[in-house]
């Protein structure tokens, strides 16, 4: 049995719920209680309180867990980054207030700067040889200047709403971040086939994300052209349409390149172009 930790509630539980439920992974019940056990898959499901989760995954309290890797890099427990999530992306940023000139990273010579993630700011300030003081505090970081606590801070950002309503702007970016999957180091044999298997589901549904499957029908005459610009999964399904002289196209496009492909499909005649997610891909 796998015990994977996630957030007991807050940014990342929705999301972590939801990429197991896609790994076809079904749990018994919410998170009112600590644990919860699945019933298809060999794993139990851990509510914490994300800052205690690489401590609880070092202890072997848990076996693996999904936590910010802002959480990950700032606790700096001895235990493996397996994998990134793709969720629960944010930035680790100083911001200081609007109305402060700044230009260099000098600017923040002496100043004193609020933040929970001490450890981070510390060994980013020491890289950027600036001498500040960090001051740190447990929440609410975002009102500490406007209080007089701090001359600037250092927290999560993501859309920057938060910064801007109290008066602040971002001025240097620490750290970027997502959500990761870390593990111990020491996993049973048992525990670390049942991780890759976790890990094939995960990336299938990862996968299949970043791929649109696309149907579309060509002029025979344009579907070599055509054949070129899709590279599908090894190559495209070409089957004759019952109109005479005419294909119908069926292949698998990445996100990154979609709009770009269907921009050259369109100048090459294609027509009747159909795009449908993926639920699973396994490559
Ligand atoms: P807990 O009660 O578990 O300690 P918390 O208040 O510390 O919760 P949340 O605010 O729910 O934590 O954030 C959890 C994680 O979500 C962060 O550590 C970070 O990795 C990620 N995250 C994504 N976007 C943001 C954001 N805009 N602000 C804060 N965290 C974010
Ligand atoms: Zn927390």
């Amino acid at each position: 049995m796998l015990k994977i930790a996630i957030q007991k509630s807050g940014r990342l539980y929705e999301d972590s719920i939801k990429l197991l439920k896609e790994c076809g992974i079904e749990l018994n019940n919410g998170n009112k209680q600590l644990k919860t056990v699945a019933y298809n898959f060999p794993v139990e499901v851990y509510f914490f309180r994300d800052d205690d989760i690489p401590q609880y995954v070092y202890d072997g309290v848990a076996d693996v867990g999904f936590v910010g890797e802002n959480v990950f890099l700032e606790k700096g427990k001895d235990i493996d980054l397996v994998y990134r999530l793709g969720f629960g992306r944010c930035r680790l940023s100083i911001a200081v207030p609007k109305s402060m000139t700044y230009n260099t990273i000098n600017d923040l010579e002496g100043l004193k700067i609020a933040t929970t993630y001490s450890s981070l700011l510390q060994r980013f300030l020491t890289e950027k040889n600036v001498n500040a003081e960090i001051h740190e505090i447990s929440g609410s970081v975002e009102i500490a200047p406007g209080i007089g606590l701090a001359d600037a801070i250092c927290d999560l950002v993501s859309s920057g709403s938060t910064l801007f309503t109290n008066g602040l702007k971002e001025v240097e970016v620490v750290l970027k971040s997502e959500a990761v999957l870390t593990a111990n180091k020491n996993l049973s044999e048992e525990n670390k086939n049942i991780l890759e298997k976790l890990l094939l589901r995960i990336n299938a549904v990862k996968t299949a994300k970043n791929n649109k499957y696309i149907l579309l029908n060509v002029p025979n005459h344009q579907l070599k052209n055509i054949i070129a610009v899709l590279p599908g999964m090894k190559s495209p399904t070409v089957v004759p349409l019952a109109e005479e002289g005419w294909s119908s196209v069926q292949s698998v496009v990445n996100e990154n390149v979609f709009w770009d492909v269907i921009e050259k499909l369109k100048r090459l005649g294609a027509e009747g172009i159909l795009v449908v997610p993926i639920e699973k891909m396994i490559i």
